[in-house]
């Protein structure tokens, strides 16, 4: 089958591989049938997250129907249709039985698929702990609808949900990539009084406004500025960081109000400066960290009912013997791309 492989830093090409194997009686085998690029993917490319292994399919985005499952699989069965999860957890230890799915301690725990393990930009993906891994489509949606289900959508959901936000707050966002809408997605649904979302891409800019004419739309430089004026207690009640980008972490906590929430989503490629003497007495809250996805039942629900929309995102399709193209238009952010959808 053909998978696209991290061969080294600034090299990603796609290979003949085996067709995977089940190894474990929790795996199963996903024949994949669409699947995305994640700016992870691009992370991995440049050399930006150590622990992935050259030689692994990339991928940790995808949909597809269960091909065959090992004995100890009760959640799903051949020929379902499902999303996969980005996070891999076993559901019994005790960070999982926490929610902490992440942080699980079983060996694939965390982040394994097309990082630490073979991913899913190919033919055929093996999901470990695919009880907890895989979920179970709606007949109704589609698999645009739930592509991105499985991870920047799981990671805004649980960003929004981690924020602990309420509907007198001012809510700023900083970033309009995929994560940044799904993000902003996830908190419409907590219905704030105020969201603000800060982007310096024009095409973003008119992404959101097109979506989500109720936002405040706001560039970095006056960003500050903008929040002030818009809140009503000396800055936003709770501010998400999507960036990452080199001076996004100091406008989150110098947007923040004293005592607000700041949720730090985003994966920065170098390290972060935090200056205690200069936030204290501010009291801020920092929450930081990979996503906890353990909520995509809940989100593929949503979807279904129509509350959750993130098929406009989907900006280009490719197929995998282009995907080569695919990653050169999404990673230089070329035709007002948000998402590429890849069909196997
Ligand atoms: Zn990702
Ligand atoms: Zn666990």
């Amino acid at each position: 089958m053909k998978a696209y492989t991290y061969i080294e830093q600034n090299k990603f090409a796609l290979l003949d591989k085996e067709k995977p194997q089940l190894l474990e009686q929790t795996d199963a085998i996903v024949k994949v049938t669409l699947a995305s690029i994640c700016s992870s993917d691009i992370h991995i490319k440049h050399g930006a997250v150590p622990r992935a292994v050259p030689g692994i399919t990339v991928g940790h985005e995808m949909v597809g129907i269960v091909e065959e499952v090992g004995s100890a699989v009760t959640t799903v069965k051949k020929g379902d249709r499902v999303t996969v999860n980005v996070e891999t957890f076993c559901g019994e230890c005790f960070y999982c039985k926490h929610g902490y799915v992440n942080n699980c301690t079983d060996q694939n725990g965390g982040w394994a698929l097309g990082c630490r393990i073979d991913g899913g930009q190919a033919e055929y993906v093996r999901v470990p702990l695919a009880n907890t891994g895989l979920n179970k489509i709606p007949d109704s949606v589609s698999d645009e609808q739930a592509l991105l289900v499985g991870d920047v959508l799981a990671t805004g959901y649980w960003a929004a949900r981690i924020s602990e936000i309420k509907e007198e707050d001012t809510v700023l966002i900083i970033g309009a990539g995929p994560t940044g809408i799904c993000t902003l997605i996830s908190v419409l649904l907590k219905n704030p009084k105020k969201i603000i979302v800060c982007e310096t891409d024009e095409n973003r800019i008119t992404f959101v406004k097109k979506h989500y004419p109720d936002v405040i739309t706001v560039k970095p430089e006056c960003c500050q500025e903008v929040v002030l004026a818009k809140s009503e207690h000396g800055g936003a009640d709770v501010v998400l960081e999507v960036a990452g980008a080199d001076s996004t972490f100091e406008l989150a906590w110098k947007c923040a109000r004293p005592n607000a929430i700041v949720t730090v989503v985003a994966l920065y490629e170098k390290p972060q400066i935090l200056p205690l003497p200069d936030m204290y007495g501010k009291n801020l809250i920092f929450k930081t960290g990979g996503v906890d996805g353990c909520d995509c039942e809940e989100t593929l629900a949503l979807i279904e009912a129509g509350k959750i929309d993130t098929t406009p995102l989907i900006t280009h399709t490719y197929s995998l013997s282009q995907i080569k193209e695919a990653y050169d238009l999404f990673e230089n952010k070329r035709d007002g791309v948000i998402k590429v959808a890849i069909t196997i």
